[in-house]
């Protein structure tokens, strides 16, 4: 058993709480990913239907659920660089998000070990922890 929950505890919540102002941080959150394609074109005689065939591209592309459906959108050179950001911290929130369940597990789990204990140690510092009762 560790020798001191709620300062373990103090630590999980300022870690916890610092994280959150990271949240606070990122800008529009977009999933999905930007892949290079190569396209044939329909014009008659053109090289992209020759054998060895000369595809068109490459093209940026983004694939990505729009209203539960795998849909892609043509991404030009212009609009590659805001693609990225956006799914870049997509990454970044899904890596906190995961982070913040996993302080809460461990906050929970400490949290439970204290409430173990025989109620002799109440009266003491418990007032911040009368919130996570009903
Ligand atoms: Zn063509």
């Amino acid at each position: 058993m560790p020798s001191h929950p709620e300062r373990q505890i103090a630590r999980l919540r300022a870690r916890f709480e610092s994280r959150v102002q990271e949240l606070g941080r990122l800008g529009f959150v977009l999933k999905g990913s930007v892949v290079q394609t190569y396209k044939r074109c329909s014009s008659p005689g053109c090289g992209c239907q020759s054998d060895p065939e000369k595809l068109h591209g490459p093209y940026w592309q983004w694939n990505g659920k729009v209203n539960g459906k795998m849909t892609s959108r043509a991404v030009s050179k212009e609009q590659l660089g805001r693609y990225r950001e956006w799914m870049e911290d997509a990454q970044r929130f899904e890596e906190i998000a995961h982070e913040l369940y996993d302080l809460s597990l461990q906050a929970n789990e400490l949290l439970r070990e204290l409430e173990r204990q025989p109620p002799a140690r109440k009266g003491r510092g418990s007032s911040r922890r009368t919130r996570s009762r009903p």
